[in-house]
């Protein structure tokens, strides 16, 4: 990134960066961006570093004497971007998939140019309104009733931990804010739950809030992986009896392993009848419901007390921004409110503090990003770009159906396939043979990774090892898919042939 006539050290003794220096650089780094954006697909996927080795290269003391931006640059390519593994690449379908879309990436650099922090709406009207706002044509987009209120945190571990703790608030008598919950023999255990494909933000959240993992039940899914709402309704029952003091259920559209959609209108008629918070986790899939043909898979998300979609996983912002809605706006704030003389304002009575309704009192303005994101693909343009991720995960799931060595171990609602390399020649079933599997897409899944070409993760589904194929990245295209699938069978059947052992050859 360096060129030789540009300016050596870019400050001088006193206050910042000279504007002049600042240009020249913030050109040569939008340059960069605009080339590595354009070239990302020549990187390895996934770092090629071992553990410590970036570390080794840095300097274990801070500088004294001001450096040059040249040598930080330089650095940067040399050191920073090896260690990376590159979420922003086209054929990254590990994990969920996720964009730092080009309007994304403005956003983020004209928030931290703007540097406001949004804790209070005096401190930042435009920022504190642009969220009400954005956040209103987020909701129209996903189908979401006006009821539905909402607040930008930065994650959706965040946003489950916030609705978990409303939810805690609307215990009677328990009176967790003021009294806590330790050493209290008058108030009964609390529990929530969840499926057990639920992420596993909702138990820290049960960690963090004193609800403990014992507060915790985890209710069985089906056969495709959603929670039963008659085993819900059975443990709520059993422990009612108990004496446990049920709060919270929390349902998930488009769980972390296969992407399942739990009932909820089935649960949403049990946390009615028993007076519980329905909190949904919608982190991932929530997004596809921007699709009208779509919008089924948050039916009954109207009736659940809060929700939360997060727009930095599949609707192209830069990580981080979890968008949460609640329909109990008053609880969230009765829960979180605590306003000390220094944080008063006249408009208290008028607007909305955002510092409120939550943990944190600063807040990033991270409104911005994804007004620009909206506004640059429209309402129409994101949700093209889903139905396509969603049309080639159904042509993954196609191609995997149609190979006899290999097979698909969950549905594909959403852009994200679960499979594993199963040759059609070994025997059926067996601990062994499940064993073998196991170790043989263990080290398919190193394989296909280690060429830098692609990455793709794992999960486990009923004691297996699965592979996960998550298709979300805005660059990606068919060739990447392609790519990712010729990858798959070809060390597929290279390491079965190497590693199969001798008695179940043909
Ligand atoms: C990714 C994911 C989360 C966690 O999201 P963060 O924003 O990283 O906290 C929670 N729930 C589900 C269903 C997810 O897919």
């Amino acid at each position: 990134m360096s060129e030789t006539h540009s300016p050596g050290t870019p400050v001088g003794e006193f206050g910042d960066m000279d504007p002049e220096v600042f240009r020249t650089y913030g050109h040569r780094i939008i340059d960069w961006i605009a080339d590595y954006l354009a070239e990302v697909d020549r990187y390895p996927v996934l770092a090629e570093v071992a553990p410590g080795q970036v570390r080794q290269q840095l300097p274990l003391q801070p500088p004294d004497e001001p450096e040059s931006m040249d040598s930080i640059l330089d650095d940067l390519e040399k050191i920073i971007v090896p260690g990376l593994t590159h979420w922003n690449h086209p054929a990254f379908f590990a994990y969920f998939a996720i964009t730092g879309s080009g309007p994304g990436i403005l956003g983020e650099l004209l928030c931290a140019a703007f540097n406001v922090n949004a804790m209070l709406w005096k401190t930042a009207p435009a920022a504190t309104e642009l969220e009400e706002v954005v956040l209103g044509w987020l909701r129209q987009m996903l189908g979401l009733p006006p009821s539905f209120q909402g607040i930008i945190y930065d994650t959706a571990s965040i946003s489950s931990l916030h609705a978990i703790a409303a939810a805690r608030e609307m215990v009677p008598g328990a009176e967790v804010r003021e009294k806590g919950l330790a050493g209290r023999p008058e108030v009964p255990r609390l529990r929530l739950y969840t499926s057990e494909q639920a992420h596993s933000s909702i138990e820290k959240a049960a960690i963090t809030l004193g609800v403990g993992q014992e507060g915790v039940r985890k209710i069985p899914v089906d056969e495709a992986f959603r929670l039963d709402p008659r085993a819900l309704e059975r443990a709520i029952e059993e422990d009612r009896a108990a004496g446990w003091r049920p709060f919270c259920i929390v349902a998930t559209v488009g769980t972390t392993s296969t992407t399942s959609v739990d009932p909820v209108p089935a649960i949403a008629d049990i946390a009615e009848r028993y007076g519980l918070w329905l909190h949904v986790d919608a982190a991932y899939a929530g997004s596809a419901a921007i699709l009208p043909e779509m919008r089924r898979v948050l039916d009954g998300c109207d009736r659940a007390d809060s929700i939360v979609v997060n727009p930095h996983k599949w609707l192209f912002t830069p990580i981080d921004l979890s968008a949460f809605y609640c329909r109990r706006f008053d609880v969230l704030r009765r829960a979180f409110s605590l306003v000390p003389e220094y944080l008063r304002t006249v408009e208290d009575e008028q607007v909305r503090n955002y510092m409120d309704y939550g943990v944190q009192l600063g807040r990033r303005f991270r409104a911005l990003k994804l007004w620009m994101v909206i506004r640059t693909f429209g309402h129409k343009g994101l949700a093209a770009r889903i139905r396509q991720h969603i049309r080639w995960a159904g042509r993954v799931a196609q191609w995997i159906d149609a190979h006899p060595d290999f097979e698909r171990l969950a549905p594909v609602p959403f852009s994200t396939i679960c499979f594993r390399a199963r040759p059609h020649d070994l025997p059926d079933g067996g601990d062994d043979v499940e064993a073998y599997l196991d170790e043989l897409n263990e080290a398919l899944l190193h394989a296909v990774n280690r060429t830098g070409r692609v990455y793709l993760s794992h999960t486990r589904l009923r004691g297996m090892f699965v592979l996960r194929m998550a298709i979300g990245n805005l660059r990606t295209t068919e060739e990447h898919i392609a790519r990712a699938w010729a990858l798959l069978k070809e060390h597929a059947a290279r390491l079965d042939a190497e590693r199969r052992p001798a008695h179940w050859r043909a």
